[in-house]
């Protein structure tokens, strides 16, 4: 049934866009997959290279976006989404939620395709309700380091609304709670590849501030689950999804350090600029309308997501991340 139907996904080449591509080809649809591999990485699709529903496009989408045929859905998921990689690359940050999101737009209106965009829990900024409802607008610092993630993502929301209201476009819009798994990139600095990546190096684990901020982690497979869900719902309103199990950020580096049956210590670091001090989502929509809630404990999630990290090679552990932004910040 699905066969006949094309999907264009961005940010394909990484941790979430890659996943996506597997189950939509799983669910039997044609895939486009399209990335300029800032902070993604070929390996991450190249099981898919030889598969005839796949084919793959390299192309930053903050430039003009041509498509041959037709096209039933968009999945917009490309954007630095590591608070590190994101402050090297602050302005290709800003203009692919704010340009990419735009041009992608109007490739749905062109292609009359119904457009899911990936937006975040960060357009909560460091809410002062929580935990966090959609209706909630967020605490966002405009002009702090973080702001150029979280202000795109929030133009990218109101670009998106105002082409569903002006246009008649199908929309979606998933706001994506800390989501981990296989093929997240071992140095982007984000919590679980970076405490994996220390324990499984023999290094001390860093903990920011004094640990107590809090965050509520999802297995990939729960999250792809909520996506597939969203785009077949009717809803173009944003939808949470994420696993609303909290926990702190020095609890969680004792979780990890358990998980892995080692000794090593625990450092601490100073926080971040804005880094939120609670994050965990209201999950009570998603549940309504798409009859849809996590699966995966975090125990078992981990589990899978350690033995992934353990499966690299020596040499992915100790190499330095081999994302050079040089050429990218001079654009
Ligand atoms: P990721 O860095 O692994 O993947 C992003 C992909 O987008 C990479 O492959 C990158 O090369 C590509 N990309 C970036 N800019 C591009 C451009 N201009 N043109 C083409 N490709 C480009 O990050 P991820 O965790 O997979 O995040 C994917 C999406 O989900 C992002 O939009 C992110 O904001 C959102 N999100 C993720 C999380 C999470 O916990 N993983 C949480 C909230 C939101
Ligand atoms: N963090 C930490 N040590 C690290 C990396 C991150 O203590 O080595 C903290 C970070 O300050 C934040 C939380 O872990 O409070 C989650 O960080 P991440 O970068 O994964 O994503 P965020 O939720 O902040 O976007």
């Amino acid at each position: 049934m699905n066969k006949d139907k094309r999907v264009l996904i961005t940010g394909a080449a990484g941790f979430l866009g890659s996943h996506l591509c597997d189950k939509f080809i799983a669910e039997g649809f044609s895939v486009i997959g399209m990335d300029n591999f800032i902070t993604g990485d070929k390996k991450n699709i190249s099981h898919l290279s030889s598969h005839p529903n796949f084919s793959f496009i390299e192309h930053d989408v903050t430039e003009f976006i041509k498509i041959d045929g037709n096209l039933d859905y968009i999945l917009h998921f490309a954007s630095p989404a590591s608070p590190i990689d994101y402050l090297k690359i602050p302005i290709q940050t800003l203009k692919v939620g704010s340009l990419g999101t735009h041009n992608l737009l109007g490739l749905a209106k062109a292609k009359d395709a119904r457009i899911l965009i990936a937006s975040t829990s960060e357009v909560y900024g460091d809410p002062l309700v929580h935990p966090q409802p959609e209706t909630y607008f967020g605490n966002v610092n405009t002009i702090g380091p973080r702001g150029v993630y979280d202000e795109a993502k929030r133009f990218q929301e109101s670009m998106t609304m105002a082409y569903h209201r002006f246009h008649g476009l199908e929309v979606r819009i998933v706001r994506i709670f800390n989501t981990y798994g296989s093929r997240m990139r071992l140095n982007d600095g984000r919590v679980i590849p970076a405490f994996m990546g220390q324990v499984l190096r023999g290094e001390d684990l860093t903990v920011f501030g004094d640990g107590t901020q809090t965050r509520s982690f999802c297995y990939v497979d729960d999250q792809i689950d909520g996506i597939y869900k969203l785009l077949f719902s009717d809803y173009v309103f944003p939808v949470n999804i994420g696993n609303p199990s909290e926990t702190t950020i020095l609890e969680f580096s004792k979780e990890i350090i358990k998980l892995a049956n080692s000794n090593q210590k625990i450092v601490f670091k100073p926080l971040p600029v804005d880094d939120p001090l609670q994050r965990q989502p209201d999950i009570s929509l998603a549940k309504k309308l798409l009859n849809w809630e996590p699966k995966v404990s975090q125990e078992e999630g981990m589990r899978i997501t350690f033995n992934y990290f353990k499966s690299l090679s020596k040499e992915e552990l100790y190499k330095k991340d081999h994302k050079d932004f040089s050429s990218y910040n001079k654009r």
